[in-house]
């Protein structure tokens, strides 16, 4: 019974092309069961291109091990758990086994952060940041974070959960040569505002932040640092990156599913006992009631990866992504930070602004099977965020199929093929499924433990 006067499709903010498509299968199946086998089709389709056929180089994505891809499907994700852990603290009975799953995973957690404080019901690391924003402050309250073309999130902005929470917004002072934090500037700007929190943490994250001499400025009036190590946290964890809990952050979040290498969904650790109550609490009854116990239980194992092969994998990332960026440097690709070194993290961001920008490269590459994001640059404005100047890349999943510096070299040939010898994707396509097919194993796992050595030449 659908209202004839309004043409509900047109009020879709997702693409009506596709809807339109969608609704097409659809129409042409004569049973619910043709349906089930039009997304099982479409599943299929994805794991043969994207799991097989491409190197994938999205900065934010990690494959799972076997072990943690077998717990997604377990049968304990359909057992529901809403509260905390213990008998008294649940709603249900029936949950002995699942306290004791959920018990691992936050004491695993805790392990692999070596903080004293850690919880496993987080759904997505944007709900970290809300619980975050919820329990250390109140609406009017100034924070700081970083904006978006120095590769802040939304989480940390206006358009998301600080935003919501009613913060008043003042940005992170960065210097868009050296790609940190103007400290400065920092020292002038910050005492002006006296942010409560100030929000560390970028999807674009190249370069340690100065948490201690930050962390410093904000003690005068008891301001705190809040680092969104969405991104960095499975560095963190492998001790290849900056230690934010032991360098004067109060709390940390990240994304489980990135660097981390675990179920997508996300963590918060911290060590201040007067953070957990409130941390807790919001995180339950607030924000996460049924929260996925499969999950919970691939969160631990992916925690106990990370405890077992983290600093090698890790190091290898950031070797990988450091060797990527000068390949691509040489090969007359320009990449941010080049005196630097490129790069301290897993990623690696190239002005791709000579070859069209962001959103024509990136999908250019993905035509040959190498996949990428369009990314805002500093020289960039907010509002070009749909038309940017730069090309992110990541190197936590061609490092997890085995791949190492040497490999790296060739990817970037790839790339150059394409972007500088303007070669056809449908050329180089070939090549990079072929390459692609001696890689299908994912290392750093209790199932393939580490990748062979090389071949040492005679
Ligand atoms: C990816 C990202 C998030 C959101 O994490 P999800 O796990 O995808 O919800 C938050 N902050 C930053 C800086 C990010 O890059």
């Amino acid at each position: 019974m659908s209202d004839t006067s309004v043409n509900h499709f047109s009020l879709e903010v997702h693409d009506p092309e596709i809807l339109a498509k969608a609704r097409v299968i659809l129409e042409t199946c004569l049973s619910g069961k043709e349906m089930q086998d039009a997304v099982i089709a479409a599943v299929k389709r994805n794991e043969k291109w994207r799991g097989e056929q491409c190197i994938n180089l999205l900065a934010p994505e990690a494959p799972t091990s076997p072990a943690v891809r077998a717990l997604l499907s377990a049968e304990v994700g359909t057992r529901a758990a809403e509260g905390h852990i213990g008998k008294v603290n649940r709603w249900f009975a029936g949950t002995k086994y699942i306290d004791e799953i959920e018990a691992l995973c936050v004491e695993l957690l805790k392990k692999a952060f070596r903080s004293r404080y850690a919880d496993h019901r987080l759904i997505a690391s944007m709900i970290g940041n809300l619980a975050v924003y919820t329990a250390l402050t109140e609406p009017g309250d100034v924070i700081m974070s970083i904006a978006q073309p120095f590769g802040g999130h939304s989480s940390n902005r206006i358009d998301g959960p600080a935003g919501v929470r009613g913060l008043k917004i003042v940005d992170v002072p960065m210097d868009p040569v050296e790609l940190v934090v103007d400290m400065d500037l920092f020292r002038k700007m910050a005492p002006l505002v006296r942010p409560k929190l100030v929000a560390l943490g970028a999807s674009m994250t190249l370069f340690p932040f100065p948490l201690k001499e930050m962390a410093e400025t904000l003690a005068e009036w008891g301001g705190k640092i809040f680092f969104d190590g969405a991104h960095q946290i499975g560095l963190i964890a492998g001790g290849q990156f900056q230690d934010p809990l032991r360098e004067g952050a109060l709390v940390l979040t990240g994304s489980a599913g990135k660097t981390f290498s675990g179920p997508q969904s996300g963590i918060i650790v911290w060590d201040d006992p007067s953070l957990t109550h409130p941390l807790t609490h919001t995180i339950f009854p607030v924000l996460a009631a049924t929260h996925q116990v499969n999950r919970v239980a691939a969160l631990a194992v992916s925690a106990a990866e990370m405890i077992e092969f983290g600093k090698t994998y890790m190091a290898q990332i950031v070797r990988n992504a450091q060797s990527l960026g000068a390949a691509l440097e040489k090969r007359g690709i320009p990449v941010l930070g080049s005196r630097k070194g490129y790069t301290r993290t897993h990623q690696v961001i190239a002005d791709v602004r000579a070859f069209g920008g962001g959103l024509d490269v990136a999908h250019l590459l993905a035509r040959a099977n190498i996949v990428t994001n369009k990314n805002l640059l500093p020289s960039d404005t907010p509002q070009d965020w749909d038309r940017p100047s730069g090309l992110r890349m990541g190197t936590i999943e061609v490092t997890r199929y085995g791949m190492r510096e040497k490999e790296m070299l060739i990817i970037a040939d790839f790339m150059a093929r394409v972007l500088i010898e303007k070669q056809s994707p449908d050329r180089v396509v070939e090549d990079v499924i072929g390459f692609r097919r001696g890689y299908q194993t994912l290392f750093y796992n209790f199932d393939h433990g580490l990748p062979p050595p090389y071949e040492t030449g005679a």
